[in-house]
């Protein structure tokens, strides 16, 4: 039969206990989800900002919808580029500082649009090696356009400098998450940012779980280091994280951007996003920029949670950001804890290789500004009682 190959893997998958499954809400995404009709807190989205339910975002798309259409009709460089496009573009690269910025309906094709497309036959790649998946994606088609590829351990910037040092590439590339995805620690961009002009690098930062979190108005990483809006830095930030939308933008010099939209392939062959995602996240931005309130409850809670856990026997890594990761190890333990979690009416997940590092299987409790000080007690009393 031609399925039992894959009959068997899956039999294997289940075998070694990684079979993922989907819990489907009953609600919007927001501080509480209904599942199964049973209600429980929700530690477990990206939804940093509680924006993903905001009704004057959901009426800006309602809006933009009565005024676009439901579809784009084609690709940006064929027709469908509309006007709620070009108006996104222009505030985001007014917001983040960027002389111009192109909009993608994924931050996956975002960042498979610029590693590829920079680096071809002749020139070399460096990148973190807890950059998130998507990044990893973008590093193998990399490969395939013939460019050579480095990977250095997490955050080490002295192996970063030794590599670049060694290199004799046409073209250099740097390549990292500004907040790692699974570990909520922050790269260090200015010694990154240093590297890269003594070596004449392209810099590729990856800002998914820093934009509208950090720095001033939200504006990201970039913002909460005071670095510059370089030429040689691509600034990807995704915009269905804290932005509480969908999509994802890159933002560079006029240059960048354009060979970017000549040459970049998953920017090229696909269906422009909606044009209503487009009004609701310029409705989303307004909210960022404005969202000084929104940030200071945030940065409360995760401080709530911190010294709440501080005497944990379980590992709390070092993050400052709204991912905040407790360490297991084991995944059975990891799994299990998080069911009695979720017994309790707390969904935190659970975090297992390979997305981890062996014996680094975690919780991910995902902070948002929607949650209450009430909130987080309660999630700090159940984890003080269960471990
Ligand atoms: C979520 C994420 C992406 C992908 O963005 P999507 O818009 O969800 O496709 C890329 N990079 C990082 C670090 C992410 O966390």
């Amino acid at each position: 039969m031609i399925e039992d190959r894959l009959k068997a893997e899956l039999a294997e998958i289940a075998c070694t206990g990684l079979t993922r499954r989907r819990r489907v809400l009953e609600t919007p995404c927001g501080r509480m989800a209904t599942v199964d009709g049973k209600n429980v807190l929700n530690f477990a989205s990206n939804d940093y900002l509680g924006l993903a339910g905001n009704t004057n975002i959901a009426q800006a798309l309602a809006e933009g919808a009565l005024k676009w259409g439901a579809g784009s009709g084609a690709s940006h460089l064929v027709s469908g580029h509309l006007g709620a496009h070009e108006q996104l573009e222009k505030e985001i690269a007014e917001f983040t500082g960027f002389p111009r910025a192109l909009t993608f309906s994924t931050g996956y094709l975002a960042n498979l649009a610029v590693t590829p497309t920079l680096a071809g036959r002749g020139d070399a790649v460096f990148a973190d090696k807890l950059n998130h998946a998507s990044l990893i994606d973008a590093m193998q088609l990399a490969k395939a356009n013939g460019a050579e590829v480095q990977r250095y351990p997490h955050n080490d910037v002295a192996a970063l400098e030794k590599m670049l040092a060694a290199s004799t590439a046409a073209q250099k590339i740097i390549v990292t998450d500004a907040v790692f995805s699974m570990d909520g620690d922050l790269a260090p961009l200015p010694l990154i940012f240093a590297l890269a002009e003594r070596y004449d690098a392209w810099l590729v930062i990856d800002d998914a779980h820093g934009f509208g979190i950090l720095g001033p108005h939200g504006k990201g990483s970039l913002g909460h280091f005071n670095l510059p809006a370089s030429p040689r830095i691509l600034l990807m930030g995704t915009l269905g994280k804290a932005a509480g939308v969908g999509g994802a933008f890159v933002a560079g010099s006029a240059t960048a951007i354009e060979y970017l939209l000549q040459k970049g392939r998953s920017y090229i062959f696909t269906t422009a996003q909606p044009p209503a995602i487009a009004c609701a996240l310029t409705k989303s931005l307004q909210l960022i920029r404005n969202g000084d309130a929104l940030r200071a409850n945030l940065m409360a809670r995760i401080g709530q949670l911190r010294d709440g856990l501080a005497g944990l026997p379980l590992k709390l890594l070092p993050s400052m950001t709204a991912i905040q990761p407790l360490i297991v190890g084991d995944n059975d333990a990891t799994v299990a804890l998080s069911k009695a979690l979720w017994d309790q009416g707390l969904w935190v997940p659970a975090i297992r290789p390979p997305t981890v590092p062996k014996g680094t299987a975690r919780l991910r409790i995902s902070v948002s500004a929607a949650h209450t000080d009430a909130d987080i007690n309660q999630l700090i009393t159940a984890l003080k009682e269960l471990t």
